[in-house]
């Protein structure tokens, strides 16, 4: 599980703080230097991490903290609301469409997790209720096609492609006839994806997004590579927009700064987290259960 480390460290300064009776000023300030190192290491934004310590040592030297019979306490419910706002708060959920037909595009670089991502969502979808299709758009990697209706038929889902035409956003136009016509009331499209941001692949999901006018754009990104996944976020936002981000192998040994890092650099808060390889293993994402997670 992503964040061990980070864990293990912070859990360490907090006991240190929970075993005094009273803090002192420098108390806190060795704290938050700690707090700092283990946030770094983790991998958070430098900036990010600026913030967030100077936000949680101004709160927790008010007399009110330091006077109180258990300042250490009050000190890790400081660090702990912290983390949560820095997180995005109250967790941010999927919006459908008030129509009652709801177009998620979705993107991501290459290797992220994207395609898994897709019959994950499906699956989610399907178990709260909703008829889902998938639609293949890569029109790059035949592979990736199949790979889709493998996805599909795994999760039980119908995935629609066109394999002749050489056009994402007529693809797309065609799924979204189809899906509505057929009753169902999600379509979940996925589209190719590069080893790193370039402008074809911008300009042909700008097209996609035109064509469609999904409801939400959610950006799959690995949290394995750290602060590459938020810049691949502010590159995917600043060219396309997006919604939200889905953010895989949470499962794995990330260090966690992409999690911690995602939110607040690109304002885009963490829709969904992967938490392994099979089609279940997708949770909607909760700030506050992450926070209680690492802080043990
Ligand atoms: P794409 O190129 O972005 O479409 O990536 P794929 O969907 O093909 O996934 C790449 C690899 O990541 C596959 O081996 C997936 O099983 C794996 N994967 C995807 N999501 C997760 C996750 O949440 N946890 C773990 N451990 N592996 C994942």
């Amino acid at each position: 599980m992503a964040f061990e480390s980070l864990s293990d460290k912070l859990q360490g300064v907090f006991k240190k703080l929970k075993g005094k009776g009273v803090l002192t000023e420098a108390d806190i300030n060795d704290a938050m230097r700690e707090v700092k190192l283990a946030l770094l290491e983790a991998d958070v934004n430098f900036k990010v991490v600026k913030d967030f310590v100077a936000a949680v040592k101004e709160k927790s030297l008010g007399s009110d903290v330091l006077e109180s019979l258990t300042p250490g306490q009050q000190v890790i419910k400081i660090v702990n609301d912290e983390l949560v706002s820095l997180m995005g708060g109250a967790n941010s959920k999927l919006t459908y469409s008030p129509r009652g037909f709801t177009v998620l595009l979705m993107v991501g670089l290459q290797g992220t997790g994207k395609t898994t991502t897709c019959g994950k969502l499906a699956n989610y979808l399907k178990k709260n209720g909703k008829k889902p299709m998938l639609c293949a758009c890569d029109i790059y990697r035949p592979a990736a096609i199949d790979q889709l209706e493998v996805v599909g038929k795994n999760v039980d889902v119908p995935v629609f492609t066109m394999r002749e035409c050489r056009e994402p956003e007529v693809i797309a136009q065609h799924a979204l006839k189809e899906a509505e016509l057929r009753g169902y009331d999600v379509l979940i499209v996925d589209t190719a994806g590069r080893l790193q941001i370039d402008e074809a692949l911008m300009d042909e999901l700008v097209r996609v997004k035109k064509a469609i006018k999904p409801h939400e754009i959610l950006l799959v990104v690995d949290a394995m590579t750290g602060q590459d996944a938020v810049n691949a976020a502010t590159g995917f936002d600043e060219t396309l927009g997006i919604d939200g981000v889905i953010m895989t192998k949470m499962d794995g040994d990330a260090r966690g700064g992409a999690a911690l890092s995602v939110k607040q650099v690109t304002g885009k808060p963490i829709k969904f987290i992967g938490m392994g390889e099979k089609f279940d293993a997708l949770e909607p994402f909760h700030p506050e259960r992450m926070a209680s997670r690492i802080l043990g």
